[in-house]
């Protein structure tokens, strides 16, 4: 989201970036482009075949077929659309309350569920526990990636978890995520046919499985063998009794067509807080592991994220560009979100001691 280097691929627009082994060529461009072959192709008739099989079981005597998860994204908004409107589901829209939403999540969210005449619950998480847990997932060495990647990865399962929990509490048997492709396979719930893309998600899956039993050690060693570990940190995604379903791997995901539609049909706002030029949204922690990431000096997920969407074409470079000429840090901001926090100084002390360079916020949060 932030920049730390001029040197960036002039295909993809991603930065150069030891960590991750991204280099760039004497043609300016970097490994993934150059090594990067088709798109693989995808049968989208028999994967849209394979989405109305599942719908069709449900059980149309429970009071919703689906609860739907709702973040007030374009993602979200698009798909709550196209099931309530082309496929005629009777959806629960949840959104979920972090404590560290901006307002706008909560208005988009209730302006589709009022559009779409959907129920909708939003969902409020201890907020002293949330506090807990992310002064653990921004602070604690033992999870601690150079790309601050830990923080969306773990939270993002948590509260895919949390969602398919009072799904099943509610008795109802659907959960839809509008999680996009890329988030699918790094949950390795992604339909893969490519024998490379299984191996790959497999290998992630290890590793997520690995890093999970050392977060649940660290949380429970940090919080006198507290049961919440097993909880803030579930090993599977989905309750039992309930079947988790990500619509876009059924679909294509063509994130600038789903932009207008629901803009067009939904009113939808787009949210403006990373950036003039919108492309995505999310919470007010993704700032601040942008912002740690490019202490140090790696490109974050959501630049991978962006960078493959303009190679395989969803998104035009010059859209990308804006995004990122438009986005700024905001240390008052982050210094303000590290105080609710309530982890100025282990954030401080981790600066110091894992974070090579003195950066602006450590200097921030001494003053
Ligand atoms: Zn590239």
């Amino acid at each position: 989201m932030f920049r730390y280097t001029s040197k960036h691929c002039k295909q993809c627009y991603l930065q150069e970036d030891p960590f991750h082994n991204i280099t760039i060529n004497t043609q300016g461009l970097c490994n993934l482009c150059e090594n990067s072959t088709r798109t693989p192709e995808r049968n989208w008739e028999k994967r849209q075949k394979q989405f109305e099989e599942i719908i069709a079981k449900r059980d149309r005597s429970a009071q919703y077929d689906g609860l739907i998860m709702m973040s007030g994204g374009k993602d979200s908004a698009y798909m709550a659309h196209m099931l309530t409107k082309k496929y005629g589901l009777n959806l629960l829209a949840l959104t979920i309350d972090n404590g560290f939403e901006y307002p706008e999540t909560f208005e988009n969210a209730s302006t589709i569920a009022k559009k779409l005449d959907m129920a909708q619950l939003v969902y409020r998480i201890n907020p002293k526990l949330m506090q807990e847990y992310y002064k653990f997932l921004f602070c604690n060495p033992a999870i601690l990636q150079k790309d601050c990647g830990q923080v969306c990865t773990f939270c993002g399962r948590f509260l895919v978890r949390t969602a398919t929990e009072l799904a099943a509490n509610m008795g109802i048997p659907l959960v839809f995520s509008g999680h996009n492709p890329e988030q699918i396979f790094l949950m390795g719930e992604s339909i893969e046919e490519d024998p490379d893309r299984i191996t790959m998600m497999e290998f992630t899956m290890a590793l997520v499985q690995e890093d999970t039993a050392t977060a649940v050690k660290a949380w429970e060693k940090a919080h006198s063998a507290n049961r919440t570990g097993q909880l803030l940190f579930p090993l599977k995604l989905s309750a039992d009794n309930v079947s988790l379903v990500f619509p876009f791997q059924y679909f294509p995901y063509e994130p600038d067509k789903m932009r207008e539609t629901v803009q067009r049909k939904l009113n939808w706002l787009p949210i403006k807080r990373f950036s003039k030029t919108y492309i995505a949204s999310g919470c007010k922690l993704v700032k601040l592991w942008a912002y740690l990431a490019h202490c140090n000096e790696t490109n974050n997920y959501v630049d991978f994220e962006f960078s493959t969407q303009v190679r395989e074409g969803t998104i035009p470079l010059s859209t990308i560009k804006n995004f990122y000429t438009e986005s700024a840090a905001d240390l008052d901001e982050l210094a303000e979100l590290t105080h609710d926090l309530n982890m100025a100084a282990s954030l401080q002390e981790m600066l110091s001691s894992h974070f090579g360079k003195e950066n602006e916020l450590h200097k921030k949060l001494a003053s």
